[in-house]
């Protein structure tokens, strides 16, 4: 049987690209970690090149490197020739599912994984049981869930905090637009506080909200896992309930406060194929890039703290955006941004499920990532996606180094509130 099925098969036009030239090899974090050819986007489009002959099956081989490959585009952005291997094994990782027969461990790590992150209910009622296993010790447990319950988020307080959205937000002042916004899974639960800044700075910037309760999750896990039948039903409940809220009346963009959901809602039109799907996927934004682009109105007050500033892979390479959060930020008196100096394009390991599937290289990038973060000498670190968000503090604590990791909305929620109690004052 070949390696691929005609259904979104990927693209022997995006392989032919490729010309060998070698540029991508030192932004990818695979091959930093082992200098191997078949673990380098080079090697996997050559892979991917031999699975497109109707005589060459899926091997061990090439799932191996196939599973290896974070995801992470940081090749997408280095290549000169504009060689889209993003779209290359989004297509790839679904084949494998279909063509592959993984493991009874790998099989059933995949089925709790998505039987329990993209729903915020079993999400919240798996809290308890996160707390205790961290009191009598995660080492006592199987090293998968022990590896679970580790990069599971630590709320700085110790438990989440209340999300505090509701469906619809007026805008203050005269409005300048109408949104939605993305609450989904893992955000919503562990998170809560990013989503109450977002609601908070985009109604002060003079957005009307709306923030429907479905989708449970965009399907950005399940579409980077490779679980391809439910990302695209995920993605069509998505779409309807965007379509919904506010009256049915149609929204000026949907706002996403998580790199990866972001990521993957821009390519629903891929995924769907559809006319509906692609004018979607033209709407969404990162809350970064909406407030990017417009004249700041509410003002800010002084945050006086040094922070470092961690791209998100789904962020900076698979949609572009790194200018607009730095933007923000340097918009917060008194708050003095660093970057960090060595390897600030690589990966930090975690990638949607990569780091529990993953466990030792994703482990191998977060404690360098979190030892480059803690050379900065800063305060705090800035982070625009949830998973960074876990992945950076586990790391953090076992270097002995914990250090607070805030999404930029909500050092600019801080500002605006400073500014605020400033005009209280007086
Ligand atoms: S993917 Fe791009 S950078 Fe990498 S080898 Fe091919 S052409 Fe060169
Ligand atoms: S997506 Fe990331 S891990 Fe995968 S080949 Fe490209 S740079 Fe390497």
């Amino acid at each position: 049987m070949p390696a691929f099925d005609l259904r979104r098969a990927p693209e022997q036009s995006i392989v032919d690209d490729c010309v060998h030239c070698g540029f991508c090899l030192d932004s990818c974090p695979t091959y930093v970690l082992w200098g191997l050819e078949a673990d380098s986007p080079r090697g996997r489009i050559l892979l991917i090149n031999d699975g497109l002959n109707a005589d060459h099956p899926m091997t061990d081989e090439m799932v191996t490197h196939f599973d290896r490959c974070l995801g992470c585009m940081a090749c997408v952005t280095a290549c000169p020739s504009g060689v889209r291997y993003d779209r290359l094994i989004e297509r790839v990782r679904p084949q494998v599912e279909r063509h592959h027969r993984r493991t009874p461990a790998e099989r059933a790590l995949r089925k709790l994984l998505f039987e329990t992150l993209p729903y915020p209910k079993r999400l919240t009622a798996m809290l308890p049981m996160l707390a205790a296993t961290r009191r009598v010790g995660v080492d006592r447990l199987p090293e998968r869930l022990a590896m679970l319950a580790r990069v599971a988020p630590r709320p700085p307080s110790g438990r989440p905090a209340p999300l505090r959205v509701p469906e619809h937000t007026p805008a203050v002042g005269p409005p300048r637009g109408r949104v939605g916004m993305l609450l989904g899974c893992v955000q919503r639960v562990f998170y809560a506080d990013v989503h109450n800044a977002t609601v908070r700075v985009l109604a002060a910037e003079g957005f009307e909200v709306f923030a429907p309760q479905l989708p449970d999750c965009c399907g950005a896990l399940e579409m980077h896992g490779g679980a391809e039948s439910a990302a695209a039903r995920r993605a069509g409940e998505t779409i309807a309930a965007f379509a919904a809220a506010g009256g049915g009346e149609r929204l000026d963009h949907v706002v996403v406060s998580a790199a990866g959901c972001g990521s993957a809602m821009k390519d629903y039109g891929d995924l769907l194929d559809t006319d509906e799907a692609r004018r979607f996927s033209e709407q969404v934004r990162d809350v970064s890039e909406l407030l990017g682009s417009i004249e700041p109105r509410a003002p800010r007050g002084p945050v006086p703290l040094r922070v470092v500033y961690h791209d998100a892979c789904h962020l900076a390479h698979a949609q572009g955006v790194r200018a607009q959060p730095r933007a923000l930020l340097r918009g917060i008196p008194e708050l003095e941004l660093l970057e960090v100096g060595a390897e600030p394009d690589v990966c930090c390991g975690s990638a949607g499920i990569y780091n529990l599937v993953e466990p030792e290289a994703a482990a191998e990038l977060g404690a360098r990532k979190a030892a480059f973060l803690i050379e900065t000498g800063a305060e705090a670190i800035a982070a625009g996606n949830p998973g960074c968000a876990a992945q950076l503090d586990m790391h953090l604590r076992e270097l002995h180094h914990p250090l607070p990791i805030h999404h930029p909305i909500e050092l600019l929620a801080r500002s605006l509130d400073a500014a605020a109690a400033d005009g209280a004052r007086g």
